[in-house]
């Protein structure tokens, strides 16, 4: 049983189609800890020091894509499978493997979650 199809058929993001199989999520972690640096230097900086929420650097949100692996091409992305994600039980443990990552917060994965059918105050 599919939990995710069950409930939201993920599409493509890249092609617009549904994804039925040989599917996944997938994101540049090389992109995302660009900004994660970014973000870590600007806290150095401030280290010590009273700062309002304007002073903190506006840095991009990255995405998640929802993607079949043909569609992709891309060998860099950190990818998940779909059979590895598909129910809630997997989705938690997923987020609680990533949140260990220091690029995690600069990703939009509850967002992802969301999208996916999997809301966390259902
Ligand atoms: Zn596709």
């Amino acid at each position: 049983m599919n939990q995710i199809t069950d409930k939201v058929l993920p599409v493509c993001d890249l092609c617009a189609k549904p994804i039925i199989e040989k599917g996944g999520l997938d994101i540049n972690p090389a992109v995302v800890m660009d900004t994660y640096i970014a973000w870590h230097k600007w806290e150095r900086e401030i280290e010590g020091q009273m700062y309002q929420t304007s002073d903190m650097p506006d840095l991009p949100e990255h995405h998640w894509r929802t993607a079949h692996w043909e569609c992709t091409g891309d060998d860099d992305t950190y990818w998940i499978e779909w059979d590895r994600i598909n129910s809630p039980e997997k989705a938690m443990g997923w987020t609680k493997h990533l949140s260990g990552k220091v690029w995690f917060s600069h990703t939009d994965w509850f967002d992802l979650m969301s999208r996916l059918g999997y809301s966390v105050y259902a």
